[in-house]
């Protein structure tokens, strides 16, 4: 049980790096973004010349 040598990749959307989930263990290959929070905002990723602006969003309230 070495929680260690869980396989990670790397966020399409926020660039950041996240871990094997449990959840994905049937699609981890199609596993592309950390959450349905980036999942929803994947257009995103087409605009490399724009910033990505969820972190801004939430402090917005
Ligand atoms: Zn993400």
């Amino acid at each position: 049980m070495k929680k260690e040598h869980l396989p990670v990749k790397v966020c399409q959307v926020c660039q950041r790096p996240f871990s094997w989930r449990k959840k994905w263990e049937k699609n981890w290959d199609q596993v592309l973004y950390c959450s349905k929070r980036c999942r929803g905002s994947k257009h995103r990723v087409l605009r490399d010349d724009e910033p990505v602006l969820s972190g801004c969003i939430q402090s917005m309230k």
